[in-house]
């Protein structure tokens, strides 16, 4: 019997659209396409790929409005949020479309004369020593719904960009904002065998990987990009898992305790805490503890929670109804073991998933709120005595995605960072993505990074070639 994807309004709980999830036959056809029109799309110069991504820029912009409904529509995401996110994706692209001709050419590194001496004017060179760059060919990019602009084109742009095919899971939640991101290729000039989108849940993602690919590119949850990578390694082919966090943030004695609980509330809550990166729990040093807490509760219970298709809703309804009984479990745990509840653990008297902000102190590392990645507006807030008991707390994780230190002093908070265990650090900010800079997790939360010239080589194979007379 065929599969539907059932697409919910988490504001509402009524039900949009069933479309049609993929079942492993037609997995095994996608992939097939991508496989033979790989080659052509590969040997296409890259300046030509750079126009159609610039064309596909262009049409996100043109249609950010109609976007933007549908992923609220389908993620609960506030609608100013998610224009925000469709209309920040084109520096992303743009940074993509600049650097990737310097980093595909061929590079000659070595040179030799007749006399043994390098010579990188002598046109025939006894010895010529080059690398080049193959595209892996056909890969898989397995996606997540909390921010589908952005996560999913810091996979398929370079990934295309370098002349492989993508074979486009989008999450099972993020499935119409998924089909228009390939209509908007199509629109674009992208050839439909050279980006496609497969369908489905979980158990499409893993019929894809039983299929001949290249690579595959991840965006999820640590326990799925755990069997992911069990399913991948025997085929010996490229793995990227852009994974989880549990991301601290710590107050140090010196800040500006205003800006930080402004930031951190933000760095909490934005999206509903529905962020990789999000801040998901906050030290501070005794001696500014009270200040921050009365400035951060406030500004937390200024938030609006509401309709996402507002424009000034700040908190929509989470994305999964399930995670509720994950927020409500950690804040069960923490209570009974003597944690503070300020505000929040509310569930609205209206349909839709929401889930009203909280804040939790009087905390510990005992408690699976400190510990174990809630994905949601929850946050612990605990007291410390200095930078050594924060420092240790900080990486008591077996996540490395994010850290923050706020400080006056830049030194202060960069010998602080430089102890912790994270692929991004952050000083006086927090919850923060450039594409100029690596986005890459340690432990837990990853292995490889996407963005930066980094993120474009993970997706080119290199070749040496050894050329002599
Ligand atoms: P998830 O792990 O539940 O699902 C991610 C994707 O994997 C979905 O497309 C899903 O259908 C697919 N999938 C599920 N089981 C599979 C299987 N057995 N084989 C193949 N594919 C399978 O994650 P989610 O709920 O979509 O996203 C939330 C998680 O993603 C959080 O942990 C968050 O921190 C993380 N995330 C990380 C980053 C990052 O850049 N590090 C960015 C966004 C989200």
């Amino acid at each position: 019997m065929a599969d539907y994807i059932s697409v919910v309004n988490p504001a509402t709980e009524e039900r949009v659209k069933e479309i049609l999830a993929d079942d492993s036959a037609a997995v095994a056809q996608k992939v097939g396409r991508a496989r033979a029109a790989q080659p052509t799309w590969a040997a296409k110069p890259v300046g030509e790929k750079v126009d159609l991504l610039n064309r596909f820029k262009a049409l996100l912009v043109e249609n950010a409005d109609r976007l933007a409904a549908t992923l609220t529509q389908e993620t609960g995401k506030p609608i100013a949020q998610a224009k925000g996110e469709i209309l920040a994706t084109p520096a992303r692209i743009d940074f993509f479309t600049q650097a990737v001709a310097g980093v595909i050419a061929p590079n000659v590194v070595y040179r030799e004369t007749a006399e043994g001496e390098v010579d990188k004017s002598s046109t025939i060179p006894p010895l010529e020593e080059i690398i080049s760059y193959d595209p892996l060919g056909v890969v898989a990019n397995i996606s997540a719904w909390n921010y589908p602009y952005f996560v999913g084109t810091n996979v398929f742009v370079p990934a295309l960009l370098t002349g492989n095919a993508v074979l486009y899971k989008p999450s099972e939640i993020a499935t119409m904002t998924g089909l228009a991101i390939a209509g908007l290729f199509y629109e674009a000039g992208v050839p439909e065998d050279i980006f496609i989108p497969v369908v489905g849940a979980g158990a499409t993602g893993a019929a894809l990987l039983q299929e001949k690919i290249d690579g595959v590119f991840f965006t999820g949850s640590y326990r799925t990009g755990q069997k992911i990578a069990i399913t991948a390694a025997p085929k010996l082919i490229k793995i990227q898992l852009e994974l989880g966090g549990k991301d601290p943030a710590y107050v140090c004695s010196d800040a500006d305790i205003a800006k930080a609980a402004a930031g951190l509330a933000d760095g909490a809550f934005y999206n509903n805490g529905q962020s990789c990166c999000a801040v998901e729990r906050i030290y501070v040093h005794t001696d500014v503890y009270e200040p921050f807490l009365d400035s951060f509760l406030q500004t937390v219970q200024s938030f609006t929670l509401g309709d996402p298709t507002h424009l000034d809703t700040y908190l929509g309804p989470l994305s999964r109804k399930q995670q509720r009984s994950i927020l409500t479990a950690q804040i069960t745990d923490a209570v009974s073991k003597g944690a503070t509840l300020h505000c929040g653990n509310q569930l609205l008297e209206r349909p839709g998933f929401f889930f009203t902000p909280t804040v939790l102190t009087e905390v510990t590392h005992d408690m699976s709120v400190m510990r174990e990645e809630t994905f949601g507006p929850v946050i612990g807030v605990q007291r410390v005595s200095g930078d050594e008991e924060a420092i240790a707390l900080m990486n008591d994780t077996d996540y490395g995605l994010t850290a923050a230190v706020y400080s006056e002093s830049r030194d202060h908070a960069v010998q602080i960072l430089e102890k912790v265990n994270s692929g991004s650090a952050y000083w006086n900010c927090c919850d923060r993505v450039n594409p100029r800079l690596p986005w890459t997790g340690r432990g837990h939360s990853g292995i490889g990074s996407t963005l930066s010239e980094v993120g474009i080589l993970a997706f080119i194979q290199p070749r040496s070639w050894h050329l002599k007379v």
